[in-house]
């Protein structure tokens, strides 16, 4: 079995992740950041999805000379120019909640008939010291209200292309057969497949 860590401390994404794992059936030990006592609160300081992908991955592989895989997601609205974007965590503030960055996205949309936006996911792994990137984008728009209660983030408010529900509106497994993870994650899978 080959140890790789997850490093994330957000419990929905792990949650996601594993489930898309368990699918497969690799000779992987998933690791948490509780499963090796790392605690730390990673900043992530980077202008890009992508350099807060490699950031936080870079800090476990380095910190604990262990395989490891970060993911970086953001929510680009068309109507505000590719906002939240890389700061779709802090967009309504350093301590605001999901909720809150919820309404503020729904606050800034106010007045806009565009509401197409699409979630990009990057995860960065490291890989006996090489990095590799594996995107994962899926399009959609925005809701005018939030709906369900399933997932976390923004899901209340985004309905995938061609769907009619929420990702919030969905069971796990429902959001995981199109999610921007799942596709940025069966990429990571296929990848691993053929290092194994
Ligand atoms: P990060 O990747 O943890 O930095 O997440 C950035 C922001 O996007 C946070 O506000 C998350 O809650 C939100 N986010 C990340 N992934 C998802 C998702 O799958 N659905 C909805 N919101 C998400």
């Amino acid at each position: 079995m080959h140890a790789l860590v997850i490093a994330s401390n957000n419990k929905h994404k792990v949650e996601e992740i594993r489930q898309l794992f368990h699918e497969h059936h690799l000779s992987i030990q998933l690791q948490t950041m509780q499963d090796i006592d790392c605690y730390d609160d990673i900043a992530e300081t980077a202008e890009t999805i992508e350099g807060n992908a490699s950031l936080k991955s870079l800090y476990i592989a380095d910190k604990f000379m262990m395989n490891c895989f970060a993911d970086d997601t953001g929510l680009l609205v068309d109507a505000l120019a590719g906002a939240p974007g890389v700061y779709s965590a802090r967009y309504a503030g350093e301590q605001k909640s999901d909720a809150d960055n919820c309404n503020k996205l729904l606050k800034e949309l106010e007045i806009s008939t565009n509401r197409q936006a699409h979630f990009k996911t990057v995860i960065s792994l490291q890989w006996n010291k090489k990095e590799y990137l594996f995107e994962g984008i899926i399009h959609g728009t925005i809701a005018d209200s939030p709906r369900g209660n399933n997932g976390f983030g923004y899901d209340p408010l985004f309905i995938p292309r061609g769907e009619t529900k929420t990702f919030a509106e969905m069971t796990h497994s429902e959001k995981n057969k199109m999610s921007h993870r799942a596709i940025a994650v069966n990429k990571l899978l296929t990848f691993l497949k053929t290092v194994l």
